[in-house]
């Protein structure tokens, strides 16, 4: 069966020291025994934990650059925060270099890019959408919402990825261009984050995902500057325009689209605190909000290797450079659309979004009161320093584990404390006790 998250837990490396305990977004990590534990259910593979642990006890499971073997023709999609790697000044040679690992193509997903841009503006025309409209762009933010912010779901751009636009076409185009049967093309994502690759396990808004596997570019890193060291002439591959690999760094994709009425906002607590004023009826001016899960965008996803603010300047540089030839770039945005007849219908979900019940105390109504006021009870009597000693990350969290059946009260250590301060007056009072044979009586 595949694994349907990539953020893992090195047990051997973890301390149970609970730092990761309190960034989590979704509070889905307890520590129970020294060890951390992510609730599965809970855990929308934002990377923070990997960032957060000191240990470096968080990991992201992706595949290796050896199982692009597995296929005949083999297509690289490198993501736009590849380029923001590396100190090239052309993009080609990063493109001819992922050929020189084993490729036999590659596809930018920063054309893709264009191409959702290009939907997405139609989108925006359209009178059936909910204002704010959310950027589907970035997995973890889709599932974010479907965990905490259910009543957003609906505002959700209902249109699918850059990565996985890119990889639609990129195996279409083969199969036209050179008669290779689908199953033999294998499409491999080159990514900064490692919620693309939950993506592809279990895709958001589609039944299946195109992609055949996500490669991390730290991964790659070192083996494409190696060979950038030996290209010499560099064939012209590129085809994506400043707009397109724009979307690497937070407010690209919004630039792109043209519109004034936009909020952008990077790093996932940040995200957090704007959904919960959309959700509270505020921000209803604005037409379109990007929200990314990585701080400074996906440039600052937990599998690069760059500083995000570095990467960020080489976009914002690579961008600028290629302004003047926006109108040739545009003009292949249009070419690849008519050649595939792409029709807004054709990218948008073919099925629903669906809330992720995890935070529901039970299914029962009846039940889940009981439970909300059992657990109002126990957090009342909790001290309210949400000190995580206890594992859980805060004292609502510890009252819902209580509640769950996960928990203890005891396992407060003020609680714990109290518990002994009663049972030692208790010892105490019994220690002054004698049977009443031998208890003196003066009077
Ligand atoms: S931060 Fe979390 S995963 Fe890392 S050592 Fe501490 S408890 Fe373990
Ligand atoms: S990846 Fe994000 S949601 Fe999942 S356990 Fe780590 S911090 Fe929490």
């Amino acid at each position: 069966m595949k694994n349907l998250h990539s953020i893992m837990l090195d047990k051997d490396k973890c301390k149970g020291c609970t730092n990761c305990i309190k960034r989590c977004p979704t509070e889905a990590i307890r520590v129970r025994n020294s060890k951390a534990r992510i609730i599965d259910q809970r855990c929308i593979d934002c990377g923070e934990c990997i960032r957060t642990c000191p240990y470096h006890a968080k990991y992201a499971v992706t595949n290796s650059l050896e199982e692009i073997r597995k296929f005949e023709y083999k297509i690289a999609l490198p993501a736009p925060s590849f380029y923001a790697q590396f100190e090239v000044d052309d993009v080609n040679k990063l493109l001819y270099a992922l050929l020189e690992l084993g490729f036999d193509d590659v596809f930018e997903v920063a054309k893709a890019a264009e191409i959702v841009t290009h939907f997405t503006k139609q989108f925006i025309l359209s009178e059936k959408n909910k204002k704010p409209i959310i950027s589907s762009a970035c997995p973890a933010v889709v599932r974010l919402i479907q965990t905490k912010f259910s009543d957003l779901i609906e505002n959700i751009l209902p249109i699918a990825s850059p990565m996985e636009v890119a990889a639609y076409i990129a195996k279409k185009m083969i199969q036209k261009e050179k008669g290779i049967e689908e199953g033999k093309i294998g499409v491999f994502f080159i990514s900064p984050c490692a919620a693309k690759m939950t993506y592809v396990n279990s895709p958001l808004g589609f039944k299946r995902s195109y992609v055949d596997g996500v490669i991390a570019i730290k991964d790659v890193y070192g083996l494409v500057r190696s060979k950038l060291r030996e290209i010499r002439d560099v064939k012209h591959l590129s085809i994506a325009s400043g707009k397109g690999i724009g979307w690497a760094a937070s407010g690209g994709e919004s630039l792109a689209l043209e519109i004034e009425e936009y909020v952008n906002v990077d790093g996932i607590h940040n995200v957090v605190k704007v959904l919960e004023e959309i959700e509270n009826g505020r921000l209803k001016d604005i037409v379109y909000f990007e929200g990314l899960a990585c701080s400074g965008g996906c440039v600052g996803g937990p599998l690069t290797v760059e500083n995000p603010y570095v990467a960020k300047n080489r976009i914002k540089r690579l961008s600028s450079k290629l302004k003047d030839k926006e109108e040739s770039f545009s003009s292949w945005t249009e070419e690849i659309i008519n050649s595939f007849s792409l029709k807004l219908e054709d990218v948008l979900f073919e099925k629903e979004l669906e809330t992720n019940p995890v935070l529901e105390l039970d299914s029962d109504i009846e039940r889940a009161m009981e439970k909300f006021e059992k657990l109002n009870n126990i957090l009342s009597m909790l001290p309210g320093l949400d000190c995580g000693a206890c594992g859980s990350p805060t004292c609502k969290t510890l009252a819902e584990d209580i509640v769950r059946g996960f928990a203890n009260d005891t396992d407060c250590i003020f609680i714990l404390r109290e518990s002994i301060k009663e049972l030692a007056n208790k010892m105490v009072e019994l220690s002054n006790k004698l049977p009443p044979s031998l208890e003196r009586n003066d009077e």
